[in-house]
């Protein structure tokens, strides 16, 4: 399938591992001109190189912390002045920090409240005047499953996700005519640095090998294994693309049918 993307400015945040790059992967896949950015310089640098090595067509790596306002501002204007205004964003930041309520300071609200819902707040009122005045836009949110069904010890990411998810449902249908549209993913279990760091702390904390970590995750999946970060950034390039125009303000779950709910 043609995604009618070709040549188009794509601008993909902490981007330099995981399902952020998975995505950009994609969309340079595509012939997307794309941008990335993450916290740590040599290794958004050292991605940069290997994804448009692989695609053939050029990527730009940029430094930039999601949870700062002042690199949000900086990332857009050094994006626009070296490869225009992005046509395509996909909003990605690293998660807050785990906890309940029982140990999580009040102090960490504000700060997840930045990090996983100002920063989509911020990249969207950067980037969505230009797509407005261009009659198109792609807006993509990697969200998670928790916003259909709040995780476990994932306080913080449970509440400021469940924010975003009336910020994106808001604006999508406020813009919705003009050519502009805006979505979530919803990742379930998909297998990146930090699904597999959280694996080997709990591997080394009870004393047992990876592998059954691993497989004791994949067992409550009716897939019976954990997602490649490619399987969700697939439906990160579709909704990014020509062929997506009539789908807007929906959150979509890649689970392997992980999500027990009816809808
Ligand atoms: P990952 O493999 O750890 O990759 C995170 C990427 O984001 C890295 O490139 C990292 O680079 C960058 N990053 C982290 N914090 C950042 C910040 N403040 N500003 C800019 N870049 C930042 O993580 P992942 O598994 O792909 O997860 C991506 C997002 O999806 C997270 O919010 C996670 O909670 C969510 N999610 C993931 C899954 C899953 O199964 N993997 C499931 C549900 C939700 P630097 O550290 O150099 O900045």
């Amino acid at each position: 399938m043609d995604l009618e993307i070709k040549g188009k400015i794509a601008l993909v945040t902490a981007a330099s591992k995981g399902l952020g790059r998975a995505s950009a992967e994609e969309l340079s896949q595509a012939g997307c001109r794309v941008a990335i950015c993450a916290r740590t310089t040599a290794q958004v640098e050292a991605t940069a190189r290997e994804i448009s090595a692989a695609s053939g067509h050029e990527v730009l790596a940029f430094s930039a912390d999601m949870s700062k306002e002042a690199d949000i501002n900086r990332l857009l204007d050094e994006v626009r002045g070296k490869l225009g205004d992005p046509e395509i964003l996909v909003i990605n930041a690293g998660g807050p920090p785990a906890g309940n309520y029982d140990n999580t300071p009040i102090e960490e609200y504000p700060k997840a409240i930045e990090l996983t819902l100002m920063s989509g707040v911020r990249l969207t009122h950067g980037c969505l005047p230009a797509m407005r005045k261009a009659g198109w836009g792609r807006i993509v949110m990697i969200s998670s499953i928790s916003v259909k069904q709040p995780l476990p010890f994932l306080l913080l990411s449970n509440m400021a996700r469940a924010g975003l998810t009336g910020f994106m449902k808001t604006v999508a249908s406020e813009i919705a005519a003009s050519g502009v549209t805006v979505n979530a993913v919803l990742p379930g279990s998909h297998l990146t640095d930090r699904i597999r760091s959280t694996a080997e702390k709990r591997a080394a904390d009870e004393g047992r090998p990876l592998e059954d970590i691993l497989a004791e995750t994949a067992s409550h999946i009716p897939m019976r294994r954990i997602g490649e970060p490619r399987e969700l950034a697939a439906l990160v390039a579709f909704l990014a693309s020509g062929r997506s125009s009539f789908i807007t303000g929906t959150s979509t779950v890649v689970d392997g049918g992980a999500y027990a709910g009816l809808m």
